[in-house]
């Protein structure tokens, strides 16, 4: 035998075991996450390709320790020994690529490989054997007990550690994942040497049974078949990755589903047509179905609830094209971030269910949705754009946080924790949120009573003008009468009757009522012009305009007695619907504030790109103005930019006389806050803006105290 080893060789032997290593990682995290029907056939192609990386690696450690005997390629000997190396390769796969790998299963597989590798050795030993005769070789060969007892060891050792370390690496979420797998691939390198150096030193052969060496350049021959082995390797995981993201997507495992008693879910009323993912309604049976097979068997499901953080403006500011790109992406990121069990589907414009099968605890869950995360936050490149998006998930688990009817809502309602904690995280439901959620479910039943007992009215806050002091015209601001609670501010009911959907509804009412009153006041001989505060999803209402319109007409209201507020805010981050309804509202001559301006850093510079008539000055500037010079200064700018571009300035929360003072000094148009008046209803705001003409009749000036009235 030859002790006087190649170091080129060893080389070769150590990268092309750590290669092998490495591309293995690869298969068994695509087997374990795949939904594609075909997993059986990628299962078969990953399970040989790595039996013949294994052959071929086998084949340079034969050259390594008997690279000057010849052997014949073609033999029964060596087709059986890469048939073993092929049954190692399915082990292999078969066991690193499960869910959950228990003890037993690993020892069991560490043996079943041990135990192959041992056989591949022995009939590549027999390679040599100068009749290729298996059976007459092993006559020849005896063994030393206690090497091959360290032989059988470190085989042992060998194969649990590879199994351990593929098994754990597929659903490993954390840092360094890649040096991890350089790692684990370069040890996997060294023990397949050592399994070779220790058969060997565990075998002693007579002499005769060896051929002689011979002039044939055997080396080169193996160097061919080695390349060629890896190489092979190598095309395959392209071949099946590029195959993969072709029709991964498309695939959902409905098999899962019990057949018998499901209706047909591939039709397309139970897919999304543009992820082809499953939709609300087909998840919903397979939630169903799931809970009922896991009381069955005792275990424990959860649902994931994935929702995309900052998305609407994309579609806003890249058009719907690109929104519709990255959906598609997402579906497919979610659906890798996921297990072969786990499903996935599309509930809604940019939220996403998943649902997690056969998990012990929490922590089986924990690696699957930090996952799913990670995968959203990675950047999206459509067409030459980057976009980021995140998103927040909110958990809850079957049966312990409640019955199946229960589980969306439970999970929503974390979602919105998460998104509440700062987005981009996943949070499991828990008793705050229960707590928090059950406030939410009694909010959202108050609220749809609310609107159907008509429990809503408004308060009328006068504005002012700054330099005469006369009431120049309202803002309509919502209030709750609520049977038990008594009177509810909008800021405690809006939000939730935005996230309900429910604000449409309200808004609808306040736009007819702030109408209304003017109409009303115009027949009390009042001439009111009054301001109302548009929602977010008012923008997404294509009739708003024609709304506002007939409305209009109905009730005969001139277009100067009609402005809408839009907060800077919603402007901002729906710039191209905020834009197009400008467009819009200019074409009716219907007017638009910018409200709580400067709340964020809305560059000066953009409102001249705006058709808009007013902007209202965030009292948080107010309340500043005489502390500090920033706030003044900024209220100045503002005010001679907006007089430049021929638009109106009303100051919001004017509460002292020295605020007054220098918001006159600066120019500012007009004024709205407590200094002259608390919002009132519509009663005592008649009461008051009569009073105020008849002292004006008799004094022929407004004065501050004038305006003290009893608050609405
Ligand atoms: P907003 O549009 O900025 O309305 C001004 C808020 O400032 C009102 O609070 C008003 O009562 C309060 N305010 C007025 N003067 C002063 C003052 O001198 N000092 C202080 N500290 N506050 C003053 P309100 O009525 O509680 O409304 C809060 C918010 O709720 C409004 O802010 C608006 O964003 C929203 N809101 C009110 N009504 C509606 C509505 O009908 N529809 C929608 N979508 N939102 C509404
Ligand atoms: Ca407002
Ligand atoms: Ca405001």
């Amino acid at each position: 035998m030859n002790n006087h080893y190649d170091i080129w060789l060893i080389l070769l032997s150590l990268s092309a075991g750590s290669f092998a290593m490495y591309i293995t990682f690869g298969f068994v995290e695509h087997l374990y996450r795949t939904t594609s029907p075909h997993r059986k056939t990628l299962f078969n192609i990953y399970s040989i390709a790595v039996g013949t990386g294994l052959w071929a690696i086998h084949f340079i450690n034969l050259l390594v320790f008997h690279g000057n005997q010849v052997f014949t390629v073609f033999s029964l000997a060596m087709l059986s020994s890469w048939l073993v190396a092929v049954c190692v390769g399915f082990t292999l796969c078969a066991a690193a690529s499960k869910k959950i790998v228990n003890l037993n299963q690993l020892m069991l597989s560490g043996i079943l490989i041990g135990l192959s590798s041992y056989l591949m050795f022995y009939l590549a030993l027999s390679g040599l054997n100068e009749t290729h005769d298996i059976w007459s070789f092993s006559n020849a060969i005896s063994f030393r007990p206690l090497p091959l007892l360290v032989a059988i060891g470190v085989v042992f050792g060998a194969a649990t550690l590879a199994l351990t370390s593929l098994s754990w690496m597929k659903d490993y979420a954390g840092e360094n994942k890649l040096l991890i797998k350089l790692i684990f691939s370069v040890i996997t390198g060294i023990t397949i040497l050592a399994i070779h150096a220790t058969f060997n030193t565990s075998v002693f052969m007579e002499t005769h049974a060896i051929q002689a060496p011979t002039s044939l350049t055997n080396k080169n021959l193996l160097a061919i078949v080695i390349t060629l082995g890896l190489v092979c390797l190598f095309l395959l995981a392209f071949v099946v990755a590029l195959y993969y993201e072709k029709f991964g997507v498309s695939t959902f495992q409905i098999s899962i589903m019990d057949k018998q008693n499901s209706p047909d879910t591939t039709h397309s009323g139970y897919k999304d047509p543009l992820t082809q993912l499953p939709n609300r309604r087909a998840f919903q049976r397979e939630l169903e179905t799931a809970a009922k097979r896991s009381t069955r068997a005792g275990s424990t499901i959860a649902l994931a609830y994935i929702d995309l953080d900052h998305f609407k403006p994309i579609n806003d500011s890249f058009g719907h094209h690109v929104g519709d790109a990255v959906l598609m992406s997402v579906a497919q990121r979610l659906n890798t971030a996921v297990r072969v069990c786990d499903s996935v589907a599309r509930i809604g414009g940019d939220e996403f269910v998943a649902l997690i099968e056969e998990i012990k605890s929490d922590e089986d869950i924990i690696p699957i949705v930090e996952r799913i995360v990670k995968s959203i936050k990675e950047p999206f490149l459509v067409s030459g754009q980057q976009i980021d998006i995140s998103c927040s998930v909110g958990i809850a688990v079957y049966p312990r946080d409640g019955d199946i009817e229960k589980l969306m809502i439970c999970a929503d309602a974390a979602m919105y924790k998460a998104k509440e904690n700062g987005k981009n995280q996943f949070k499991f439901f828990d008793a705050e949120i229960e707590l928090a959620s059950d406030q939410m479910l009694e909010m959202q039943r108050d609220l749809q009573s609310a609107i159907k007992n008509n429990q809503f009215s408004l308060a009328f806050q006068p504005k002012v003008d700054c330099k005469t002091q006369s009431p120049v015209g309202v803002e309509a601001l919502i209030r709750w009468n609520h049977p038990t609670k008594g009177i509810i501010m909008p800021i405690a009911f809006i939000p939730a009757a935005e996230r309900f959907g429910l604000i449409n509804q309200i808004n609808d009412w306040v736009v007819e009522e702030g109408c209304r009153a003017i109409h009303r006041a115009k027949e009390a001989g009042i001439n009111l012009n009054v301001s109302i505060n548009l929602a977010r999803q008012q923008f997404r209402n294509p009739n708003l305009v024609d709304e506002i319109l007939t409305l209009r007409k109905r009730y005969k209201i001139p277009a100067e007695n009609l402005m809408f507020e839009i907060k800077e805010t919603t402007a901002i981050k729906n710039e191209g619907q905020f834009k197009h309804l400008l467009r819009q509202f200019k074409a009716a001559d219907i007017k638009v504030a910018l409200d709580d301006f400067g709340s964020h850093q809305f560059s000066l510079s953009y409102l001249q790109h705006l058709n808009i008539d007013e902007i209202k000055l965030d009292k948080v500037f107010i309340a500043q103005i005489n502390e500090n010079k920033a706030s003044r200064a900024l209220v100045d700018a503002v005010i001679r930019l907006a007089h430049a571009l021929d638009l109106n300035v009303v100051a919001e929360g004017v509460e002292t006389e020295s605020q007054r003072e220098a918001l006159a000094d600066l120019g500012c148009n007009q004024m709205q806050g407590y200094l002259f008046s608390k919002p009132l209803s519509e009663e005592n705001l008649f009461k008051l803006l009569k009073q105020l003409s008849t002292n004006f009749e008799s004094t022929g000036q407004f004065l501050v105290s004038d305006y003290q009235s009893e608050a609405a």
